[in-house]
C-alpha cells in the first residue's frame, strides 16, 4: 500500500504521522493509497513553514519578471501531462474524463493570467502631489500563505492561488483534501522533477483539521485561501481572524436557475442537465434548484427525458456521462436527504436512487433525480445536497423567482434563461449573488474574473483568481517623497 509523502523544503519525506486513512477510487471504492492524517501532521506542516519562510526571504527580492518565468514552464508541464493527470482526478474523485481534463484547462488558464503578474501588479504613481513632494504605491509579498482544498475539483482550485502567491514574491503550501490528494502529488512530483525552484517555496502538506489548525495558529503563515464546505469556511475565517491572517474562504452553495416562457426548450434543457448532474452534482456552481415560470408542461417534460436518459458509469470508460459521488457516506447523506423532501411532500419525478452501475456495484453511484412540488419552507430547498438532484419549483413571475432567490442564504450563483433581453437586465441586476449566468448553466468566472460568491457561499474581501488574487497575496505600500531643491529652469 502506497503511503503518500510530503513534499517540504524541496524533497520528499515520510510524514511524522503513524496514522493513516484510505484514499478510494469512488467507482468500485477500492483502496488506491493512504495519506497522512492526525495530530502528528502538526509537525509536518511546522517544518513546511519554517522552510517556506527562509524560501520566501530569497524568493520576494527575485525581480518580478524572473518570478512568472518558471509558471511558464508549469503550464507547458500541465499541458504535457494532462492525460495522466486527468486520469487521477478520475479516479480518486469520480467525475468523468472529460471533466477532468475541463478542469485542468481551468487550472492551466489561472497560470496563463499569473504570468502576466509583474504588468497586473504595477505600481501607481503621483508625481507633485505638494511642491517637490511625489507619492506612490508599491505592492509587496506577504510571506508563507497557505491553501486549504476541497474534494470536488482536485486539479483546478489550487491553481486558483498556488500561481498568483508566488508570482507576487510569496512562498506557498498546499494543503488538498485527504479525499483526493494523489493529482496535485502527481503535479508536485513533475513540478520538482522539472522545475528550479528554490527549495520550500512550494509545499505539500497532508492531513485533515489537525493540518489546517496548525497552519490557521502558525505566526509565519500570513495569509489563509480556503475552499470548501459554509460550516469549515466560516471557521477558518474567523480563526484566521483571530491569529491575525488575511483570509479568503469559499463556501458551499444552492443555486438556483430561473426558466423564463420564452426559453429555448433544447438548448435550456441540454444546458441545464449537465449543470446540474455535471460531476455528479458536486460543483458548487452546480444548479439545483430550477425555477420554471408560468406554465411548465414543455420544459418538465424535457428536463425528465433528460435525466432518465443520462449515461452513467465509470468516468474513465466511453460515452459516461456522469460518474459516482465520492464517498459511501456521501450516497447516503444524498439519498436520506431524498427521502426527506419526499416525506416533506415533495413529488418524486425521476428516482435516481438504488440503481446499480454494472460491473461496479460497490460503486458510490446515484442516477439523477428530480422533486417537485417542495414546500418552500422544508429542509431540502435551504440545503446543500452536493449531489445529482434537481428541485423543480414553479413561480407566477419573474420577481417572485427573485424574491426567493434573494432570500436564500447562498449567492454563489443564480441563472436565468430567456430570449428577452429586459429580463435578463432585470435579473443580473437584482439577483443577489456573485456569478450570474445568462442562458449559461454554469457561470464559473475564467481566470482574468474574480470567483465571485457572495453571502455564505463566501467570507473574505477579495476573492480567488486574477487581480483579486493578485491584490489578495500582496500588501500595499505607499511612499512619499520629498525632493525639497527643485530645478531652477522651467520648459
Ligand atoms: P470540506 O469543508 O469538508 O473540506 C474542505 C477542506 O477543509 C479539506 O481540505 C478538509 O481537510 C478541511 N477540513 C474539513 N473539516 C475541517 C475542520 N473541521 N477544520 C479544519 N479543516 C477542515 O469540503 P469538501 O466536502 O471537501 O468539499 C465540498 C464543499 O466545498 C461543498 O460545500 C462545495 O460547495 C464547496 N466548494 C465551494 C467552492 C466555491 O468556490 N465556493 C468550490 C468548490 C467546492
Amino acid at each position: 500500500m502506497k503511503t503518500l509523502e510530503n513534499y517540504i523544503n524541496g524533497q520528499w519525506e515520510r510524514s511524522n504521522s503513524t496514522q493513516q486513512i484510505p484514499i478510494y477510487n469512488p467507482a468500485n471504492q477500492e483502496i488506491t493509497a493512504q495519506v497522512p492524517y492526525g495530530p502528528d501532521t502538526v509537525k509536518d506542516v511546522h517544518k513546511a513553514i519554517e522552510h517556506a519562510h527562509k524560501a520566501y526571504l530569497e524568493w520576494k527580492d527575485v525581480p518580478a519578471m524572473r518570478r512568472v518565468q518558471p509558471l511558464f514552464k508549469m503550464k507547458t508541464l500541465l499541458e504535457d501531462h494532462k492525460e495522466e493527470i486527468a486520469k487521477l482526478i478520475t479516479s480518486e474523485c469520480g467525475k468523468t474524463y472529460a471533466e477532468s481534463l475541463g478542469e485542468l484547462q481551468r487550472a492551466i488558464e489561472n497560470i496563463e493570467v499569473a504570468c502576466g503578474t509583474y504588468v497586473l501588479n504595477q505600481s501607481e504613481f503621483s508625481e507633485n502631489i505638494a511642491p517637490g513632494i511625489d507619492e506612490f504605491m508599491i505592492r509587496q509579498p506577504l510571506g508563507v500563505c497557505a491553501c486549504i482544498t476541497p474534494f470536488n475539483f482536485p486539479g483546478m482550485i489550487p491553481f486558483w492561488f498556488l500561481p498568483y502567491a508566488i508570482a507576487t514574491g510569496n512562498a506557498f503550501i498546499l494543503k488538498p483534501s485527504e479525499k483526493v490528494p494523489t493529482a496535485m502529488q502527481y503535479i508536485f512530483e513533475l513540478i520538482d522533477k522539472n522545475l528550479d525552484l528554490p527549495k520550500g517555496l512550494l509545499s505539500l502538506v497532508h492531513g485533515g483539521k489537525d493540518s489546517v489548525d496548525a497552519l490557521l495558529q502558525h505566526p509565519d503563515v500570513k495569509a489563509i485561501s480556503f475552499v470548501g464546505s459554509t460550516q469549515v469556511a466560516r471557521y477558518i475565517y474567523s480563526e484566521g481572524a483571530k491569529y491575525g491572517k488575511r483570509v479568503q474562504a469559499q463556501g458551499g452553495a444552492k443555486n438556483p436557475i430561473v426558466i423564463m416562457p420564452d426559453a429555448d426548450i433544447d438548448m435550456t434543457t441540454k444546458i441545464i442537465t449537465d449543470s446540474v448532474y455535471g460531476c455528479a452534482g458536486q460543483r458548487c456552481l452546480a444548479a439545483s434548484i430550477i425555477i420554471t415560470v408560468g406554465d411548465n408542461k414543455n420544459i418538465k417534460d424535457s428536463l425528465v427525458e433528460a435525466a432518465k436518459s443520462r449515461k452513467v458509469g465509470y468516468g474513465l470508460e466511453k460515452d459516461i456521462e456522469m460518474g459516482p459521488v465520492i464517498s459511501k457516506e456521501s450516497k447516503s447523506r444524498i439519498e436520506s436527504l431524498i427521502q426527506k423532501g419526499v416525506a416533506e411532500g415533495a413529488n418524486i419525478l425521476v428516482d435516481g436512487t438504488n440503481k446499480n452501475v454494472s460491473g461496479f456495484e460497490n460503486g458510490n453511484f446515484l442516477y439523477p433525480t428530480i422533486l417537485e412540488n417542495v414546500p418552500l419552507n422544508k429542509e431540502i430547498i435551504s440545503t446543500e445536497i452536493f449531489g445529482p438532484v434537481m428541485t423543480l419549483l414553479n413561480f407566477k413571475s419573474m420577481e417572485d423567482s427573485i424574491q426567493f432567490i434573494n432570500s436564500g442564504r447562498y449567492g454563489n450563483m443564480a441563472c436565468i434563461f430567456t430570449q428577452d433581453g429586459l429580463s435578463a437586465r432585470q435579473f443580473r441586476s437584482q439577483a443577489m449573488a456573485g456569478n450570474i449566468g445568462v442562458n449559461v448553466g454554469v457561470a464559473a468566472p475564467v481566470a482574468q474574473f474574480p470567483f465571485s460568491g457572495w453571502k455564505d457561499s463566501f467570507f473574505g474581501d477579495l476573492h480567488a483568481q486574477g487581480r483579486h488574487g493578485i491584490e489578495f497575496y500582496t500588501q500595499t505600500k505607499v511612499v512619499i517623497e520629498r525632493w525639497p531643491k527643485t530645478w531652477s529652469r522651467t520648459f
